[in-house]
């Protein structure tokens, strides 16, 4: 299965453009979706995450308290090992699962992180960076979130960089436009992918 990395800033129009790839029959697999699903309640995951750190990072409903748990992992980089010990394999185990039984011409693997977590890299053939100009993506938080500009650049600042999200890039969609530009660039890259895919790997095609 050929298997595009999609990743971005935040408010880069991930989301947006993961649309505009289901649009056009291609599966999407959400690992954000796949990251709170494999901790919910009665999952081994957050099983695992409550004999780590205690029931006090539940909710009174059962369901985990991010929170909470955000706010122990902040400032204790071993508590935070321990929890992407429990997550990272059972996110990266449920994304395979999904791949194998989503079909499809291609997939589209949507992973925010895929730049800054690395061994993502290894498990799609093409990273796609949605590219965004910092103030744009500051102008959309600020919009969606309804947060203040110095909020905004906050949570940029705490990315990967620009700079370093397009080094890793195969593609790029440069979502600085209207909707109707951001569509004809995902078209474009639908019809690359379709012969890529059909072609399958080079090795293979030769
Ligand atoms: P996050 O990182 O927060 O999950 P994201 O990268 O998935 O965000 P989107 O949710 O797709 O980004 O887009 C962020 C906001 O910007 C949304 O409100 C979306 O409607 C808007 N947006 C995205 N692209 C465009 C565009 N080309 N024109 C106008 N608005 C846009």
């Amino acid at each position: 299965m050929f298997r595009v990395g999609l990743t971005g800033g935040i408010a880069s129009g991930k989301t947006t453009v993961s649309r505009l790839f289901a649009a056009l029959g291609v599966p999407v697999i959400d690992s954000d979706e796949i990251a709170r699903d494999v901790v919910a309640p009665g999952t081994p995951g957050l099983a695992a995450i409550v004999a780590r750190f205690g029931e006090g990072v539940l909710q009174a409903d059962g369901a985990l308290d991010r929170r909470r748990l955000r706010g122990i992992v902040f400032a204790d980089p071993g508590a935070r090992a321990d929890l992407e010990a429990i997550t990272h394999p059972a996110i990266r185990a449920e994304m395979e699962r999904r791949s194998a039984q989503a079909g499809g011409p291609y997939q589209v693997l949507a992973i925010p992180l895929l730049v800054e977590g690395g061994a993502a890299r290894s498990r799609v053939d093409r990273v796609l960076v949605v590219d965004c100009p910092p103030d744009v993506q500051v102008r959309r938080v600020m919009a969606r979130d309804r947060c203040t500009e110095a909020q905004a650049y906050a949570v940029l600042a705490a990315q990967a960089g620009r700079e370093a999200r397009l080094a890793a890039a195969d593609d790029v969609i440069a979502n600085d436009g209207d909707l109707a530009g951001l569509r004809d660039q995902v078209e474009a890259l639908h019809r690359r992918y379709l012969a890529a895919a059909r072609q399958g790997p080079p090795d293979v095609a030769q």
